[in-house]
């Protein structure tokens, strides 16, 4: 039992404590132990003699059998993840966020099954739906984000999963996820959640009723852009499923990852308060300004997502979007070229600000984007607001 499994405890007080078990931090023959749970790299593990060979031979969590199965390095962050969704039974790690909602739509799915699909999903999960899931037979069908209760006219007696990413990839369009549970749970059909961009800290999707939730650990969880991971996160009644897929397909992590990630981790309640803050001071100013036409963020008042925002999520994360009113793909790129302070490249949740032109009229098949003006995603670091905010006036006067 890790200190983390006590629920009665505060996330910001879970995240400094999880996955600190006295067995992964310390060795009782020293007589002590260390703050962090030390890499251990291990492919092989050793053994005292044959009845212990044979004891451990099965093994599946936290006791060393192979080094794909995990050491304590990585059992601690999966521990410490657990930890942050009440309800949950265990967590899963893959070597990428894609890896993550690939083996999972694996483990859910079987040939002739349907799926249901976000419109707004980030696209490397449609490419995998598209590609690898219609070559197995199995049938996606994609939905309009705003949905809600309307999903239970999409269901099928062959729907096994519906998928959701709230708030959506590049729109941040907000999903009423109770609506959608409740549908699911009537019907018996599973429920999967890309969580990447609030965290458990903003939305415990497992107490919204969600069965598998699943984050880019390589965003805000690691936050600073310099290792990828990915995770699942499952109920006890689907988590037998994800683990004896994963032990299928072999992925396994890096112990010196997981360290990055679980270092992450510690800091990622202060980390999301200043992202959360930032973001909503700098989409502010955005909204007031002539040359924008409007501002995708869940966080204020004015936007379509706003009252499901405030309804269900603890505040929100630094990630969000905004058109140039009126002008053309070249303004979009002179804009993003003279900025100083914001790197131009994927991925997000870092320290660092980054932005990105968005085309999300080239990815949507339920929902068409109709908005001709172009659309930019800032991701808000850790920076001072007011200097990410002059730097953007800058680009203005660039257009
Ligand atoms: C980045 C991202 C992923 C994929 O994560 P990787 O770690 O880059 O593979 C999945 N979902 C969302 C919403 C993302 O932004």
């Amino acid at each position: 039992m890790s200190k983390s499994d006590d629920d009665s405890l505060r996330p910001a007080t879970k995240l400094v404590q999880g996955g600190r078990r006295p067995e992964w931090t310390g060795d009782p023959r020293l007589g002590g132990g260390v703050v962090n749970p030390p890499v251990w790299r291990a492919s092989t593990i050793l053994y005292d003699n044959i009845a212990d060979l044979k004891a451990r031979g099965h093994a599946t969590h936290d006791k060393l059998y192979y080094g794909r199965r995990g050491t304590p390095t990585v059992w601690a962050l999966a521990d410490a993840l657990t930890g942050m969704e009440p309800g949950a039974e265990g967590t899963l790690l893959y070597p990428s966020g894609v890896a993550a909602n690939s083996a999972g739509l694996l483990a859910l799915l079987s040939p002739g099954d349907h799926l249901l699909m976000v419109d707004s999903a980030y696209e490397p999960t449609r490419a995998f739906c598209n590609g690898m899931l219609a070559r197995l037979g199995i049938e996606t069908s994609y939905y309009d984000p705003l949905v809600g209760a309307g999903i239970a006219e999409l269901i099928r007696p062959e729907t096994k999963l519906i998928f959701l990413e709230s708030p959506g990839s590049l729109t941040f369009e907000v999903q009423d996820v109770p609506a959608i549970v409740a549908v699911a749970r009537e019907r018996g059909v599973l429920t999967m959640l890309d969580n990447t961009w609030a965290t458990p800290l903003l939305f415990p999707a497992l107490s919204h009723g969600i069965d598998v939730t699943m984050m880019s650990l390589t965003k805000y969880v690691g936050g600073h852009s310099d290792a990828m991971m990915g995770s699942l996160t499952a109920t006890k009644a689907v988590w037998p499923r994800l683990r004896s897929a994963a032990y299928q397909l072999g992925q396994a992590v890096s112990p010196d990852d997981c360290a990055l990630i679980l270092r992450g981790l510690r800091t990622l309640d202060v980390r999301m308060r200043r992202h959360g803050e930032s973001g909503l001071a700098v989409a502010s100013w955005l909204a007031g300004r002539g040359e924008v036409g409007r501002v995708l963020h869940p966080a204020l008042p004015g936007d379509p997502g706003h009252a499901i925002w405030s309804r269900d999520f603890g505040g929100a994360s630094g990630l969000f979007g905004f058109t140039l009113k009126g002008v053309d793909e070249a303004a979009r790129t002179r804009f993003i070229d003279s900025l100083a302070h914001f790197g131009i490249g994927f991925s997000w949740g870092g320290y660092e600000s980054l932005v990105v032109p968005s085309n999300p009229e080239t990815i949507r098949t339920a929902t068409t984007w109709t908005d001709p003006d172009p659309l930019v995603r800032l991701s808000i670091g850790l920076e001072d607001a007011a200097d990410l905010i002059a730097d953007l006036e800058r680009g203005f006067s660039a257009i």
